[in-house]
């Protein structure tokens, strides 16, 4: 018996987390009940498998609390708003989110609990815990690189491979319904407007992000050149001994990694207490070595020396990596243009990051803007960019922003969402491109409006351009 047997849990949505979390409580002996907004083919086929087993599933209902509920686990991306949280408030029932229900469970069964070294930021996230994993890996560490991609953190916590230690992203959703991690170190890579919509204010957000660093045991490591996450380290309660870990794209100052003439170096965890530095890697070490990868290189970096790992582990295991599809990848030149696909910059932030990368550039943006502004990212882009080629639902917003900052720049505002549009973009830049120029695919919004996710908006881009090539 666990603490869940016979235990009334209502789980809030079906899909990538839900239907797992059903299926491990409902063997942990809990009596569960899914609530699920959407009746769809979708919806229907994963409650057949639900039902099959004896949990009880409610489609098209997902604010209704079910009676005698004493515990709700909730898909991350739930606003706290709901009028299901509403009610479990009145009634004083729990609501974990995904992760909690995960680090609730490290160590049951006598298995070993392996520590986390949490990552969370705006950008970067899934990039740094892969070069983390990578470099715990290249340390002799059996560790797996958990959440958006890879390993699912339930799967981690309760599948029968055993872990030393895991490199955990965690999303700022994912980090308001998890109050009780605890995490051996953390960093915040970054901190920029995201998701505004669901947290309600830049506050609330910066909160949810700083709870990665509640209870850190061994180093909260921080973005120097970005105060925001320094603040955050401040606010939050730790374990006696935690560190303050800074890392920066200059010359790093004590309790900092940094860059010194080329090398990643690490003046916090110094292995020869003669020297006051140690030397990591080189720049270019780094795939791809733009100024935000070495960032979080760094981050990665930092967080592993917090677990003690060596420096020669930092740089083999950077060597051994190499990025996900839909991050700044080379598709093809065409005609002396090169196209790059950059679909996973689903905001302001990462768009900065990729269009500061090239000379002149004619860019491909738009989709859902999820609250955003764009006159900083146009402003700051501006005498970069040969042209502008808009898509998607929100692109009037990136437009006017255009206009205001930028008239010179020729834009094609595409007025379809079909599934051909993305051809016609790309035959469009095309036309505004000149030879040594870049087509560069970085959104700046979410795709949801043309596409299931910005992997299938991506390899959209890529089938294009493979047909201008033809
Ligand atoms: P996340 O998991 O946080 O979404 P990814 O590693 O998947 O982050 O990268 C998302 C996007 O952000 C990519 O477009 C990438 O080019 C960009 N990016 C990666 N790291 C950074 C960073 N440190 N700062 C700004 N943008 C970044």
């Amino acid at each position: 018996p666990s603490e869940f047997t016979g235990k009334h849990v209502t789980v809030a949505g079906l899909g990538v987390s839900g239907v797992p979390a059903a299926k491990v409580l409902h063997g942990l002996g809990a009596r569960v009940t899914v609530v699920n907004d959407g009746d769809d083919e979708r919806a229907r086929t994963q409650a057949a498998e639900l039902e099959a087993l004896g949990v009880t599933v409610r489609l098209g209902d997902g604010d209704t609390l079910p009676e005698g509920t004493e515990l709700i686990v909730t898909a991350p991306g739930w606003k706290p708003t709901k009028p299901l949280f509403t009610a479990a408030g009145q009634a004083g029932v729990p609501v974990w989110g995904d992760v909690e229900l995960a680090w609730r469970l490290r160590g049951l069964d006598g298995r070993k609990a392996a520590p986390w070294l949490a990552v969370t930021g705006t950008n970067g996230k899934t990039t740094t815990v892969q070069m983390l994993a990578s470099i715990l890996k290249a340390a002799g560490l059996r560790t797996a690189a958990v959440g958006n991609i890879g390993v699912s953190l339930l799967d981690a916590v309760t599948g029968e491979e055993e872990y030393d230690v895991l490199a955990v992203e965690l999303s700022s959703y994912q980090l308001h319904w998890a109050p009780s991690l605890r995490a051996h170190s953390a960093a915040v890579l970054n901190l920029a407007p995201d998701h505004l919509d669901w947290h309600g204010s830049m506050e609330a957000y910066a909160a949810d992000k700083g709870r990665i660093y509640e209870g850190n045991r061994v180093a909260c490591v921080y973005n120097v050149a970005d105060k925001a996450t320094e603040d955050l380290v401040r606010a939050a309660d730790v374990e006696e001994g935690c560190r303050a870990i800074g890392f920066t794209l200059g010359t790093p100052g004590p309790s900092q990694l940094g860059v010194v003439e080329g090398l990643l170096v690490d003046r916090a965890f110094v292995e020869d207490r003669q020297k006051n530095a140690q030397e990591l890697a080189e720049v270019s070490d780094v795939n791809p070595p733009a100024p935000h990868n070495i960032a979080n290189a760094l981050a990665a970096a930092g967080l592993a020396r917090a677990f003690g790992v060596s420096a020669a582990a930092v740089r083999d295991g950077l060597r051994a990596f190499t990025p996900d599809a839909h991050r700044i990848a080379h598709v093809a030149d065409v005609d002396g243009v090169a196209y790059v696909d950059d679909s996973k910059a689903t905001n302001t932030h990462a768009t900065e990051a990729s269009l500061a990368a090239y000379e002149s550039i004619v860019w491909i943006a738009g989709g859902l803007a999820k609250g955003a502004t764009f006159d900083e990212l146009v402003t700051g882009a501006a005498k970069r960019l040969r042209g502008a080629v808009l898509i998607g639902a929100d692109r009037a917003l990136i437009r006017e922003a255009l206009a205001r900052h930028a008239p010179e720049v020729p834009v094609v505002d595409l007025d379809r969402t079909d599934t051909g549009a993305m051809l016609q973009a790309v035959q469009e830049a095309r036309r505004l491109a000149r030879p040594g120029d870049t087509v560069l695919l970085a959104p700046a919004c979410a795709s949801m409006d043309m596409f299931t996710n910005y992997n299938q908006r991506g390899d959209a881009f890529a089938q294009a351009v493979r047909e201008l090539g033809a």
